[in-house]
């Protein structure tokens, strides 16, 4: 099932808890000049106009990204502020970054990054964003599939992200036994999987299946949105990393801070 746009939900509450958090890891894994191998499963569009009818819809950047309390909270020292205010700059300030181009703006010119997306629509704007930029591959793959069958890199520093878009109950199971799959064919792999808060509770299986292996160097956030801030029974955004890089637990333990009043 492929109807989830991201188109609806960008630069909302989760989109900042997951882009910031994945700007803090990229940061601290850069501070080394070794090149980087970045994938993703779910990689969406990449560039979202938070103007256009679809987001005005829900109306979720406005509580998000766009609301300046909340922005002024997030610091203009972070990667993720200045990555921002760099696609603001060349493309108008309507626009946000979705996690690849996010982390290609991070990124340097010999990292590469491999982007899943399967849905057509999604794959086409991607593709359009991304194809300037040598060092990105973007593939119309499954992605569970596509970065098992290119892992591991051959340069093993990494990170995977994992962002389903969870429109089916078994995604949560499928993405937590993936968590494993991935982390025995590329066991170097910083892995983070973010998951939505719901009432029904579903995140508690993917985090039980994750939660009982003994992965290395694990750490778990998650931040409620107060009642005004949910939308359609997300009560927050939540993320599990595995082999977190050195130094940022710090900076990722002040992140619910951000959405508190
Ligand atoms: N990571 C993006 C970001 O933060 O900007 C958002 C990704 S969105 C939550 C999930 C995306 O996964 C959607 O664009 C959807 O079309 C895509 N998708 C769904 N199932 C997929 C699959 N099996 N393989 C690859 N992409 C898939």
């Amino acid at each position: 099932m492929l109807s989830y746009q991201h188109i609806y939900h960008a630069g909302n509450l989760a989109d900042i808890h997951k882009h910031l958090a994945l700007s803090i890891i990229l940061e601290a894994m850069t501070m080394k000049s070794k090149p980087l191998s970045y994938m993703e499963t779910h990689a969406g569009r990449g560039i979202y106009n938070l103007r256009s009818t679809e987001s005005l819809k829900t109306g979720e950047a406005n509580i998000g990204i766009l609301s300046l309390s909340l922005a002024s909270k997030i610091g203009k020292d972070t990667g993720y502020y200045k990555a921002i205010e760099k696609v603001r700059k060349s493309l108008g300030k309507d626009f946000y970054p979705g996690s690849p181009l996010l982390a290609r703006l991070l990124l340097r010119d010999y990292d590469s990054l491999n982007l899943m997306e399967l849905h057509p629509e999604e794959y086409r704007v991607l593709h359009k964003t991304m194809w300037s930029f040598a060092n990105v591959h973007v593939h119309k793959r499954d992605g569970y599939e596509g970065v098992l069958a290119i892992s591991p890199p051959i340069a093993r520093r990494g990170l995977i992200l994992i962002d389903p878009s969870y429109e089916v109950k078994t995604e949560y199971e499928k993405a937590g036994k993936f968590v494993s799959k991935i982390h025995r064919k590329w066991a170097e792999a910083v892995i983070m999987v973010w998951y939505p808060l719901l009432d029904a509770g579903l995140h508690e299986n993917l985090k039980k299946i994750i939660l009982e292996r003994d992965f290395p160097k694990l750490y778990v956030s998650e931040v409620s949105f107060k009642k005004i801030q949910r939308d359609k029974g997300l009560k927050g955004s939540g993320f599990i990393i595995i082999n977190m890089p050195y130094g940022i637990k710090e900076r990722l333990d002040k992140l619910p801070d951000i959405f508190s009043n």
